[in-house]
């Protein structure tokens, strides 16, 4: 059987180069031969088959937490019979599996729970099952947020951002181009048609795609690129159509700055190691630097209410995480240690806590989102 990349390189070879998002596209969801879709790549690094950890794996506690964001937005909502539980890209459904175990704090708030899981990875989907089989609240899987059963809905994603497809513009020729900006496109080696290469389209970007550039983008010279996720507005639009008709609160978690920045930020990432993105399509997992002010601007435009971005370890210092933290310990003081090295893992400024971002999007009426301030 052909693989991916011979799927790639003859893809290129007959049309023509193709966007840094496409490569992405092709590399993390080709159904038969994507990076998601064939495995289950989360873990710790010792276990010598993952390639990343993300906060859920790290500790129960960021999960935990969240529930408690989780119970105060359905109360915000005016506590409805029914609410619509929505994850994008769960993972292993850990997190899912402890936000319930907080849920379950308001009964009536987890009797109102459906789960819905938006997961395109069927081995993924696979482990979901398995750990949220006993969740005590019936979990469904769904293609996209359209497919929700109507009425009031939370919506959480954590590190899913950035794994949505970007695309790269590069600032070239800026006084004598039209635009100035030009897409970043991958190709086949011109002397070794086995390696894939990035090269720059040679025309400017559409008009179209100029209206998809974030307003406060800083001092641009040539040479500069600029990423954009077309996903974020995406997923903005699906949540503006389901909050004009229900209520509506959303949180997102991953890594990226609060302001629009240049520079390339695509990697891959390996056994927690990283390699070059355009080495074994298919076989690592690829990400990009969400861009925070970019997601808030699309929210804002839409005419709903956004609250950060704030740090994920003021967000979480915010929510409890310290407090849990001593109640894990004193329950089980042999993890003592275990559990102050995930606390710091998840909100020191030199690990998690500053790099990572949260982000609420909320339908315009409700009461202000907790942990932003
Ligand atoms: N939220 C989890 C997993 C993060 S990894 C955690 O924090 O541990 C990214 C997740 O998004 C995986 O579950 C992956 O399969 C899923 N995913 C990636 N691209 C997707 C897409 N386009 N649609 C739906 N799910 C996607």
């Amino acid at each position: 059987m052909q693989t991916l990349k011979d799927r790639i390189l003859s893809h290129i070879k007959t049309s023509g180069p193709m966007s840094v998002a496409s490569y992405m596209s092709w590399c993390l969801l080709d159904p038969k031969q994507g990076y998601y879709p064939t495995r289950d790549p989360l873990g710790v690094a010792k276990n010598g088959k993952s390639d990343f950890i993300t906060a859920p794996e790290i500790s129960q506690m960021f999960g935990e937490v969240l529930g408690l964001w989780l119970i105060n937005a359905w109360r915000g909502m005016g506590k409805p019979k029914q609410v619509q539980l929505v994850e994008y890209g769960p993972g292993r459904g850990v997190m899912m599996s402890d936000m319930l175990r907080t849920a379950r704090l308001d009964k009536d708030f987890f009797a109102a729970i459906q789960v819905n899981l938006i997961e395109m990875s069927s081995a993924l989907e696979g482990k979901q099952a398995e750990v949220l089989a006993n969740a005590g609240v019936p979990v469904t899987w769904v293609g996209s947020l359209e497919e929700v059963p109507a009425g009031p809905t939370i919506v959480i994603g954590n590190e899913y951002l950035d794994c949505l497809p970007v695309r790269q513009f590069i600032m070239k020729d800026r006084f004598k181009g039209k635009t100035g900006w030009h897409e970043r496109m991958v190709d086949v080696h011109p002397d070794n048609p086995g390696k894939f290469i990035f090269s720059v389209s040679e025309v400017p970007i559409s008009e179209i795609d100029q209206a998809l550039l974030p307003a406060d983008i800083p001092p641009v010279k040539n040479g500069d690129l600029l990423e954009i996720n077309p996903g974020l507005g995406q997923i903005v639009e699906a949540l503006r159509k389901r909050f004009v008709e229900h209520s509506g609160a959303a949180l997102f978690i991953d890594y990226g700055p609060a302001e629009t920045e240049l520079g390339d930020t695509f990697q891959a990432l390996k056994k927690h190691e990283k390699v070059y993105p355009l080495d074994e399509p298919g076989h690592a997992d690829l990400t990009a630097r969400v861009d925070f002010a970019a997601l808030g601007e699309w929210a804002d435009k839409a005419g709903l209410a956004s609250f950060g971005p704030c740090p994920q370890g003021q967000f979480l210092s915010r929510l409890g995480i310290e407090v849990r933290a001593v109640n894990l310990s004193k329950a089980s003081p042999e993890n003592k240690t275990k559990i102050a090295r995930q606390l710091h893992r998840l909100t020191d400024t030199n690990d998690m806590g500053t790099l990572f971002k949260a982000l609420s999007i909320q339908s315009a009426d409700l009461p202000a989102a907790i942990g932003f301030k």
